[in-house]
């Protein structure tokens, strides 16, 4: 990695505008600013695409994220950047012109340009955040469970993990979301792994022919895709959180060394440690994003497999909008405030596990005096 070159990275390092295209792709790198390994692939991509003259069936923006923690080669400044975007702060950022952080006027600015995108262009709109990792990982997706995300991503062989999102508060792509637009995540692998730069590239690329901006016959004579043309194998398709070790303040929390992203863990392994006291699996699964850098809330996630049953069983419920029938059970309520929202009292309504809302294509869980909100997602 060169990090000096990301000096002078702007907030739109790319915008091509197509009049007829039905389709605006959104790209963000570098929201946190230790990943720089989306920019550099947007740009060489970008540099491609200009190099050669192509011509994309689409609108195409390329975004960067936090600048000043890319600058500095850090996570963050003051606060996560990718955990700012709540309605709340929102209304706060859009109204005020003085900012308490760095990352809230790098928020603000963010904002703003995503909805001059909004404003611009009707039709379909796709967003796509390329994210690293601390650990070593193979590449992988992260999405919100709606119909219209497991539709796009079906496009890539790559091992997908649904509903992070209910473990994080305010990432960006919840927010996005929410308005119904595909949104996923890419994680293209170890922070400072040159693979990682490549991978992004292949997954612009790979994104750009999903969405019908650019065909296969046109890429390829180019040699521009890098040889290790994304195929990740032995590994299934969709994988939901089983687990998590979320990290308390002040937390001496450190991972036993050599775990690797989708390494196989039984139950009752010796997993980290947290203040000298050893912590050890609850289920087995897959480890997913050990944590190994300082910055962080979580330690760690423990990853199972989705059946395809479950997949196609909640697929059928919600193209057929069973959903209704949850309404009428007790201790579940419609929000008044929210059609897409339920609220569960959950002394009454215990027995419905949260994997039934998810068959429904409810996803977020948030606790709000002492009631759960579920939101559906389509
Ligand atoms: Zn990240």
């Amino acid at each position: 990695m060169q990090p000096h070159l990301l000096l002078d990275v702007k907030r739109t390092i790319y915008s091509h505008t197509n009049p007829k295209a039905t389709k605006t792709l959104v790209f963000i790198g570098g929201i946190h600013g230790n990943e720089p390994a989306g920019i550099y692939g947007l740009q060489h991509v970008i540099a491609a695409i200009c190099k050669h003259k192509l011509e994309l069936q689409c609108n195409l923006y390329a975004l960067a994220g936090n600048l000043n923690a890319i600058q500095k080669n850090i996570r963050y400044e003051t606060t996560d950047l990718n955990r700012l975007w709540t309605h709340e702060n929102i209304q706060k950022i859009t109204s005020q012109t003085t900012f308490n952080s760095q990352e809230e006027k790098e928020q603000a600015e963010l904002h703003e340009c995503i909805q001059d995108i909004l404003n611009t262009h009707s039709g379909t709109f796709i967003f796509i955040d390329l994210h690293t990792t601390s650990s070593e990982t193979i590449p992988f997706i992260t999405i919100s469970d709606s119909l219209k995300n497991r539709a796009f991503v079906s496009n890539f062989q790559l091992p997908i993990i649904l509903g992070i999102e209910e473990y994080l508060d305010g990432p960006l792509l919840t927010y996005i979301n929410e308005f119904g637009y595909i949104a996923l995540g890419f994680e293209a692998g170890q922070h400072e792994d040159p693979e990682a730069v490549k991978n992004c590239e292949t997954f612009i690329w790979q994104a750009l022919m999903a969405a019908e901006a650019l065909t296969k016959h046109t890429i390829e004579p180019l040699n521009v895709l890098p040889k290790n043309f994304l195929k990740v194998k032995n590994l299934g398709t969709f994988y939901e959180i089983s687990d998590r070790y979320h990290l308390k303040k002040e937390e001496n929390f450190t991972m036993k060394p050599g775990f690797k992203n989708f390494d196989t863990i039984q139950k009752s392994q010796e997993i980290a440690t947290s203040n000298s006291t050893t912590i050890n699996a609850n289920v087995s699964g897959k480890i997913f994003m050990p944590l190994y850098q300082k910055q962080g809330d979580d330690g760690f996630f423990i990853i199972t497999e989705i059946s395809t049953f479950w997949l196609k069983l909640s697929s059928m419920f919600r193209t057929l909008n069973l959903h209704h029938v949850l309404r009428i059970l007790p201790g579940v309520q419609q929000d008044k405030s929210n059609a897409n929202a339920l609220i569960v009292n959950p002394k009454i309504a215990a027995f419905l596990a949260t994997k039934i809302f998810h068959l429904f294509g409810y996803r977020k869980k948030v606790l709000k005096s002492e009631k759960w909100y579920f939101i559906k997602r389509d």
